[in-house]
C-alpha cells in the first residue's frame, strides 16, 4: 500500500449530490445505506481496471486486490492508496464495525473486516454503487 498524492477535497451540498448521483449512489455515499447483497453490478466483475469513487472519481481500489469473498459485495484486500480512504468506528445497527469512507468527498463506501485473505488479512466490503470501474 502506498501513499499517493491527494486531490483537493470535494465538498458539495446535499442538494448538489442529489442532482449528480443516482438514487442508489446517493443512498449509499451520502446516507450510508447498504445495497442488498448479491445485487450490485460489480460483485462478480472480473475485468482488470481501477475502481474509482462514484462520487468524486478518486482512485480507490485496483482489480488486482479484488477477491471473491462470497459475502455478496465487491471485496478487496487493500485500497489503492492508504490516504485515499478514511476509516471510522461505526457502532450503528448494534454492531461494532469499521466504516470505510472516500477521503476526498467523505462518501460512505462500505466496511472493512479482519477476516480477509493474505497478505493483509483484511476484507474491504464495498458497495458497488459507491464504485465506478475504469477498465484497463
Ligand atoms: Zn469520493
Amino acid at each position: 500500500m502506498s501513499e499517493a498524492k491527494t486531490m483537493p477535497k470535494v465538498e458539495k451540498s446535499e442538494a448538489e449530490w442529489r442532482k449528480e448521483l443516482t438514487p442508489m449512489q446517493y443512498a449509499v455515499l451520502r446516507e450510508k445505506a447498504t445495497e442488498r447483497p448479491f445485487s450490485g453490478e460489480y460483485e462478480h466483475e472480473k475485468r482488470p481496471g481501477t475502481y474509482v469513487c462514484a462520487g468524486c472519481g478518486q482512485t480507490l481500489f485496483e482489480s488486482d486486490a479484488k477477491f471473491d469473498s462470497g459475502c455478496g459485495w465487491p471485496s478487496f484486500t487493500q485500497p489503492s492508496a492508504g490516504n485515499h480512504i478514511n476509516e471510522e468506528r461505526d457502532i450503528s445497527h448494534g454492531m461494532i464495525r469499521t466504516e470505510v469512507l472516500c477521503s476526498r468527498c467523505n462518501g460512505h463506501l462500505g466496511h472493512v473486516f479482519e477476516d480477509g485473505p493474505t497478505p493483509t488479512g483484511l476484507r474491504y466490503c464495498i458497495n458497488s454503487a459507491a464504485l465506478k470501474l475504469q477498465p484497463k
